[in-house]
């Protein structure tokens, strides 16, 4: 039987992985699950998303980041739910037991109650996202090239951006 205190930290992001890094002790030890394995720097989504920056450039494994930390386990599984009453934790695959839980599974867009936008406007908030982006932009101006009408051609080489903050 385990004596050490069981640490489950859901989300390999931002916060998952620094609380990991500041965290230290002997009488505990630390599981990491996350949806995906890779760590993924958010802020250079958009150069994904343009072209400026390919998908490996901004993203970094969850083990790799952790090599020096014998102490942490990490696991690739989804969250489906959390049984707060009996300390457990539903992935996909498995079931952890836990005695602390940092949850830092980040945000979601949203759409003001408007889902149907999601479809026309995608979100940038993970790599499929940027490359879906960059593929969709990319397609526009071939099929632009290939127009021959003015009016399609303006059409395709034209791009709506909602927001104007740093993204
Ligand atoms: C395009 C863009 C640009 C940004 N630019 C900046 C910037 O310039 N400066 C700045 O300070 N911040 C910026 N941010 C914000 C910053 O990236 C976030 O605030 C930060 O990543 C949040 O950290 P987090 O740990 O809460 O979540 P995240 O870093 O999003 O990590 C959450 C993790 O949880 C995992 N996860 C989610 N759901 C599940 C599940 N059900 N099961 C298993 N795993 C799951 C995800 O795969 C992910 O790895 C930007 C964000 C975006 C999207």
């Amino acid at each position: 039987m385990d004596e050490k205190k069981h640490v489950v930290v859901l989300g390999g992001g931002f916060g998952g992985l620094e609380f990991c890094k500041a965290f230290h002790s002997e009488d505990a030890r630390v599981t990491v699950v996350d949806r995906t394995n890779h760590y993924l720097f958010q802020p250079l989504l958009y150069q994904v998303a343009t072209a400026g920056l390919s998908a490996p450039e901004i993203a970094q494994p969850i083990r790799s980041v952790l090599s020096d930390r014998p102490d942490i386990t990490v696991l690739m599984d989804e969250v489906q739910d959390i049984n707060v009453a009996e300390k457990k934790v539903l992935l996909r695959e498995n079931t952890l037991s836990y005695d602390y839980l940092v949850v830092a599974m980040g945000g979601r867009n949203s759409y003001f109650g408007h889902h149907e936008w999601e479809e026309f406007a995608p979100g940038l908030k993970t790599l499929d996202d940027a490359v879906r982006i960059r593929s969709r932009v990319l397609l526009a101006f071939e099929k632009a090239e290939n127009s021959l009408e003015k009016e399609k051609h303006e059409e395709l080489m034209t791009i709506v951006i909602i927001g104007g903050g740093p993204t």
